[in-house]
């Protein structure tokens, strides 16, 4: 099978200041289907500009990407936006919810925007269906406002997920929330990574890179590092582990 992502010499130029800001400096790389990569590294190394660039969000300077084996430099506005609206779902630090919007009709915005036309029942359908796999179908009439961070983020990969994306997108899904929801956020990116959904995510945090099959690290615009996680962890066991400390905890209490 053809890689799913592809990425030869990849260069990204910014020059919009003073001086041109040389972001990405000639990344190659492959992703299969199934992956699950974490990108690492410190701050200004380059891993929002490289994730903006497999998003097709921007263009590289130089370099050729493609996406499931469409050649993305070809490609006008119009034809970014459809190709990233069929083969991309996207999931942000700030879960980037609308606030006056239930949970399921923030899952079917995606919908809106597709090439695909849906009737609103069906939309309604592959909405709730999304949110099932999540585990918050019981939660399709609440409010941003009325749901926990990691519920919110949940309602964000549901909604990244309900157009059947090739790849998944995060950047720092994990920044925003306590440790034990981390955990669970990545219980949820590992099941759908199971069931061949690619995933690629930056981190700052080396515990939830863990969680991941893949860890690239970047400096200076260059990968540094690229190497398969040896000791990956199991969300559903770590979050045993913690249940049974703190049942534990308040034992003793
Ligand atoms: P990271 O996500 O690893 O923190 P970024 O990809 O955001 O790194 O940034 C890499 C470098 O590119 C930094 O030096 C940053 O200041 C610069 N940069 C990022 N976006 C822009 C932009 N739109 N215009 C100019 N410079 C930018
Ligand atoms: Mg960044």
């Amino acid at each position: 099978m053809p890689p799913v992502v592809q990425l030869e010499d990849i260069h990204k130029i910014y020059d919009s200041g003073e001086v041109p800001v040389h972001a990405v400096r000639g990344v190659t790389l492959q992703l299969h289907r199934g992956e699950f990569m974490a990108v690492m590294g410190a701050s200004g190394s380059g891993k929002s500009t490289l994730m903006n660039t497999l998003g097709c969000l921007d263009r590289p300077t130089r370099g050729r990407y493609l996406l499931d084996g469409v050649d993305v430099s070809g490609l006008d506005r119009n034809e970014l936006a459809d190709l990233r609206n069929a083969k991309l779902g996207f999931v942000f630090q700030g879960f980037n919810l609308l606030a006056r919007t239930t949970a399921r009709e923030n899952v079917e915005l995606p919908m809106l925007y597709g090439q695909r036309r849906h009737s609103s029942s069906q939309m309604h359908e592959r909405a709730m269906r999304s949110l099932d796999i999540v585990g918050l179908s019981d939660r399709a009439d609440h409010f941003p406002s009325q749901l926990s961070g990691g519920q919110q983020q949940r309602v964000a990969i549901a909604r990244a997920l309900v157009n059947e994306p090739q790849v998944l997108l995060a950047d720092e899904p994990t920044g925003n929330l306590d440790s034990k929801t981390s955990v669970e956020v990545m219980g949820v990116f590992q099941k759908l990574n199971a069931q061949g959904i690619t995933i690629v995510m930056v981190t700052h945090e080396l515990d939830i890179a863990r969680y991941c099959r893949r860890n690239l690290i970047m400096r200076d615009g260059r990968v540094v590092s690229d190497i398969p996680v040896p000791d990956r962890l199991v969300a559903e066991v770590e979050m045993t582990r913690l249940r049974e400390a703190e049942s534990a905890a308040k034992l003793t209490d």
